[in-house]
């Protein structure tokens, strides 16, 4: 008689999925085991930072009462935000000469101008801001994210709104970007018990909204989805099988050169970007052994 045993897998299986690590799993999964599994720290680039301002700024506007929702009293909450953000690592890491720092600042402001083209925030009956969000799909896996904004319409119908800060997508990017915000639609529902009217994204740098309404057959999609990711992720802790997948994607991509598609050894990424993490920080660098 043989004994069963059970596979024991090679990386430590994720507990939970979020929109982002769904769309980093799909585009590549060697940058999914770098980000989500050894969460190796990556450098801050100046674009997300960009966004995490923009997104704080929107987010102190939307915090005034209705009236006080103005273009003016934007432009003083990116100040605030920009003072209240400056000592945090993803800005005070960031290595940015003076006048990039000026066109990086010049930027943010362009786009908080931007939003008042797609929108008069006057009009937005807020119910929450950056909500923790969370669901269970049909076979147990778990999905967390951040709700940029939930709202109710002129009808009293739920809306959730995603910011985003890049360049508005093509065609078949648009859809992947949807992808994600159909998620929040699911945890939405679960959490809330109401199925949001619709998902919106407002580009600011176009600018453009992009809206789409969350069907039965939406929905389940992405429940479906979301398992069959995981199912993926599990089967690849196992095998230690996270193969690099080549796409226009890699042009951003903080671990390219530890990438075998581009030559280089993923062994070497852990301690290099420990290391470089030390350096940012002025903190005296570990030996190996203890990264
Ligand atoms: S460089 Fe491209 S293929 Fe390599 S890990 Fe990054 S996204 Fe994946």
């Amino acid at each position: 008689m043989t004994a069963e045993t059970t596979p024991v897998a090679t990386h430590p299986v994720p507990i939970s999925l979020s929109p982002s690590s769904m769309g980093t799993f799909t585009s590549c999964p060697l940058a999914f085991r770098f980000s989500y599994i050894e969460r190796l720290p990556e450098a801050p680039s100046a674009p997300a930072s960009k966004g995490t301002l923009v997104h704080l700024a929107l987010q102190r506007l939307l915090w005034r009462p209705p009236a006080e929702r103005t273009i003016e009293n934007a432009l003083a909450d990116l100040e605030t935000a920009t003072n209240e953000l400056a000592a945090h690592p993803e800005f005070s890491e960031l290595e940015l000469t003076d006048e990039e720092w000026a066109g990086f600042h010049a930027d943010a402001a362009v786009l908080v101008r931007r939003y008042f083209e797609i929108e008069d925030p006057r009009d937005v009956r807020v119910l929450g801001l950056e909500l923790r969000v969370s669901a269970e799909t049909a076979e147990g896996v778990v999905i967390r994210g951040i709700i940029d904004r939930l709202e109710l319409d002129a009808n009293g119908e739920l809306v959730v709104t995603d910011y985003k800060t890049g360049s508005a997508p093509s065609e078949g990017w648009e859809q992947k970007s949807l992808a994600g915000v159909h998620i929040y639609s699911l945890m939405c529902e679960r959490m809330f018990g109401r199925r949001p009217a619709r998902v919106q994204l407002l580009y600011l740098s176009r600018p453009e909204r992009i809206i789409m309404a969350p069907s039965d057959q939406s929905l389940r999609g992405v429940e479906m989805k979301t398992d069959a990711v995981m199912r993926a992720v599990r089967t690849a802790c196992m095998r230690d099988d996270f193969r690099p997948r080549p796409s226009a994607l890699c042009n951003f991509c903080s671990f390219q050169e530890f990438c075998p598609a581009f030559g280089g050894r993923p062994e070497e990424a852990r301690p290099t970007l420990l290391a470089r993490l030390a350096e940012r920080q002025g903190r005296p660098q570990l030996p190996l052994a203890f990264v």
